[in-house]
C-alpha cells in the first residue's frame, strides 16, 4: 500500500523506513526493503506486521551500506499476511528485487507460463509472478530497463511496479497503471513514491507520472517514456505541504 524509491548518495534504508513512515496512515500488514550494497550484493528483510517489526529486525542485523534501495508496505489481496508474501520478490538469479502495489489480474496464465518453464515461487502472490517474469526477461536482455518494459507490458490490472537489480546499482526503475506512482527530483539524488509524503522531507520538486508510464531514476536525474518505450516529457510541479 506503499512505495518507495530511492538513488543518491544518502544512506537508503534510512531514506525508505522513513519514507514508508510516512506512508503509514494508508494502512498495510508487512514491509520489506530491498538494497544494493556498496559490496555489490542485492539485500532483502520483510516482515508480516508493522513496521517497527522490521525495523526492530534492521536495528539487530543492519543490512550492508547502500545508495540504492526499495521499499514497501502491503495490504494483502493475493496470498495471506506472512513473511514469505510479504515484498519485496525475487527474481531466480536472486539478484532483482520488485514491489508492487496493486493487483495482476493476469497473474495466474503467467504463472502457467513460469512453471511450465520450470520456474519455482516461494510465494502465494500475484506480486512474485512479475518478479520471475522480469528475472527471465533479464537473463535475455542483461538491461533492466528493457527487461522491465518488457515485462510491464504483460500485466493486466492496477500496479505500481519498482525494481532494482544488483549488476546495474544506482538504477531504481518504476512503471504504473491505474495506481499512483510519484517521482522527487533532488540534486544529485531523485525519490519514487506511491505518495509525495514518501519524500516530502527532501524535496518538494516532483513530477507525476502519468497512466501507462514507465520512469527510470538515476542519481544525477529521471527519464520518462510510456510501456513502449517513446521518450515522455514530464511535467515538474512544486508540492505544497505543511507538514
Ligand atoms: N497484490 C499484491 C499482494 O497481495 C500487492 C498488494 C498491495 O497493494 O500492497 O501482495
Amino acid at each position: 500500500c506503499g512505495i518507495v524509491g530511492y538513488a543518491g548518495p544518502r544512506d537508503s534504508v534510512e531514506v525508505l523506513l522513513g519514507g514508508l513512515r510516512r506512508l503509514e496512515y494508508r494502512g498495510y500488514d508487512s514491509a520489506g526493503v530491498a538494497v544494493i550494497g556498496d559490496d555489490g550484493a542485492l539485500t532483502t528483510h520483510k516482515r508480516a506486521g508493522k513496521l517497527g517489526v522490521l525495523e526492530r529486525d534492521l536495528d539487530r542485523s543492519p543490512l550492508p551500506a547502500s545508495r540504492t534501495g526499495i521499499g514497501h508496505t502491503r495490504w494483502a489481496t493475493h496470498g495471506g499476511p506472512t513473511d514469505g508474501n510479504a515484498h519485496p520478490h525475487l527474481g531466480d538469479d536472486g539478484r532483482l528485487a520488485l514491489i508492487h502495489n496493486g493487483i495482476i489480474e493476469n497473474f495466474a496464465a503467467l504463472k502457467d507460463e513460469l512453471l511450465a518453464d520450470g520456474y519455482a515461487f516461494q510465494s502465494e502472490t500475484d506480486t512474485e509472478v512479475a518478479a520471475v517474469l522480469l528475472g527471465r526477461e533479464y537473463g535475455r536482455t542483461k538491461d533492466l530497463l528493457a527487461a522491465f518494459r518488457a515485462v510491464v507490458g504483460r500485466l493486466h490490472g492496477a500496479f505500481t511496479l519498482l525494481a532494482v537489480h544488483a549488476d546495474e546499482p544506482g538504477l531504481v526503475v518504476g512503471a504504473r497503471r491505474n495506481s499512483p506512482l510519484v517521482v522527487g527530483l533532488g540534486e544529485g539524488e531523485q525519490f519514487l513514491g506511491s505518495d509525495v509524503a514518501a519524500f516530502v522531507q527532501y524535496t518538494r520538486r516532483a513530477v507525476a507520472i502519468g497512466q501507462d508510464q514507465i520512469v527510470a531514476i538515476r542519481p544525477d536525474g529521471i527519464a520518462l517514456t510510456t510501456f513502449d518505450g517513446e521518450p515522455v516529457e514530464g511535467e515538474e510541479y512544486e508540492v505544497a505541504w505543511d507538514a
